[in-house]
C-alpha cells in the first residue's frame, strides 16, 4: 500500500480539500485540475499534473471529483488515450446513472476496475474527512480503494454492483432539495411574521426539524451570504438526474420549476440555499 501511487483529478470545493486529505496521509499523491492555478498549493508535497493522460500513465489507483456528465466524459476520453490495464478508477463525482455505467464498462473492457463513489456531505465535512461514501462496484475494487476511502470519509457503505452508488446519491439529493426549499420558504415566512432569522434558525436547530443540513446553511442565511459550498446549479443537475432516472413525485415538478427558475434568473452560482433570493422576489 505505501509504494500504491495515488492520482486525483477535480481540484474544485470538493475535490481540493479531499484531495489535501490524502496528501495529509502521507500517501504517494499526484493531481491534476483543469484550470492550474487551483493545484498550486500541492506542488510542495506532491506532484501536479498539466494533463490527464500523465497523471494515469504514473498512478496506480485514479480519484475523479467533477461537475458533471460532461466533464467526467471528458477526462475519461483522455484517460483512454494510455493503456490502463490494472488499474483502478473512484468517480467520486454525482453523474447520471447511464454516464457513470458508459464508464464503468469502458474501463472493465480495458481490464481496469471502476467504482461509482459519490458522497453525502459539503465542503466541510470534505475538509474534515468524514464525508459519507455510497459505493457501487466489486467487493475486490472496493477493499482495494478502501484505505484511501477512509481517509475521505466517516462511513463507506457498499450498496453493490456499478451504478449503485448514484442511484443512492441521487436518492439523498431529492430529499435534500425538498429539505432546502422547504426550509428557504420557512425562513421567508417567519421573516414576514417579523421572527429574527438567527432566533428561528436556532429552534429549527434544536427541534425534530434541525438537521445537519439545516445548521451547515445556518451561517449563510443568517448572514444573507451566499458563497457556494455546493452551487445551486449542482443542485439542479442532481434534481434533473432524478427526475430522469424515475424520481416522478408530486414535489418533483414543483422542484423542477422552483430550481430551473431560480437558475434562469441568474442564481445558479450561488449557493443551493441561496434559492431564498429567489423565493423572496
Ligand atoms: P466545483 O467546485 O464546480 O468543481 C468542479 C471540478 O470539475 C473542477 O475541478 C473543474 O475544473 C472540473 N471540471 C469541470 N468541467 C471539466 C472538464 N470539462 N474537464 C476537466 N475538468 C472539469 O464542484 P464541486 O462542488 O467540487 O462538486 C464536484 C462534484 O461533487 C459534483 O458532481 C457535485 O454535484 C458533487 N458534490 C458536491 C458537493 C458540494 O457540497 N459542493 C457535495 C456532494 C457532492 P476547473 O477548476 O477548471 O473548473
Amino acid at each position: 500500500m505505501e509504494n500504491t501511487k495515488i492520482g486525483f483529478i477535480g481540484l474544485g470545493n470538493m475535490g481540493h480539500p479531499m484531495a489535501k486529505n490524502l496528501e495529509k496521509a502521507g500517501f504517494f499523491l499526484s493531481v491534476y485540475n483543469r484550470s492550474v492555478e487551483k493545484a498550486n498549493d500541492f506542488k510542495e508535497k506532491s506532484t501536479v499534473y498539466t494533463k490527464v493522460s500523465e497523471l494515469v500513465e504514473n498512478s496506480d489507483i485514479v480519484f475523479t471529483m467533477l461537475t458533471n456528465d460532461t466533464a467526467v466524459r471528458e477526462v475519461y476520453e483522455e484517460i483512454f488515450m494510455v493503456n490502463i490495464h490494472g488499474k483502478l478508477f473512484v468517480d467520486m463525482s454525482t453523474i447520471s446513472p447511464e454516464a457513470s455505467n458508459d464508464i464503468a464498462s469502458a474501463v472493465k473492457i480495458k481490464e481496469a476496475g471502476f467504482i461509482d463513489a459519490p458522497v453525502a456531505g459539503s465542503t466541510k465535512p470534505a475538509a474534515e474527512g468524514t464525508l459519507i461514501i455510497m459505493a457501487g462496484g466489486s467487493e475486490k475494487d472496493l477493499l482495494r480503494a478502501e484505505p484511501y476511502l477512509q481517509k475521505l470519509g466517516k462511513t463507506i457503505r457498499h450498496l453493490g454492483e456499478n451504478g449503485k452508488g448514484i442511484a443512492a446519491k441521487l436518492s439523498v439529493n431529492y430529499f435534500i432539495s425538498a429539505l432546502y426549499q422547504g426550509l428557504a420558504e420557512t425562513i421567508l415566512f417567519s421573516d414576514k411574521l417579523g421572527i429574527d432569522r438567527k432566533d428561528m434558525l436556532d429552534i429549527i436547530n434544536e427541534s425534530a426539524s434541525g438537521s445537519g443540513a439545516t445548521k451547515v446553511k445556518t451561517p449563510l442565511l443568517v448572514n444573507d451570504n451566499y458563497e457556494p459550498a455546493f452551487a445551486l446549479d449542482l443542485m439542479l443537475k442532481d434534481i434533473l438526474l432524478a427526475n430522469k432516472a424515475g424520481a416522478d413525485y408530486p414535489l418533483s415538478k414543483t422542484l423542477i420549476d422552483t430550481y430551473q427558475s431560480a437558475h434562469d434568473e441568474g442564481f445558479g452560482k450561488d449557493d443551493v440555499i441561496g434559492i431564498i433570493n429567489y423565493l423572496k422576489k
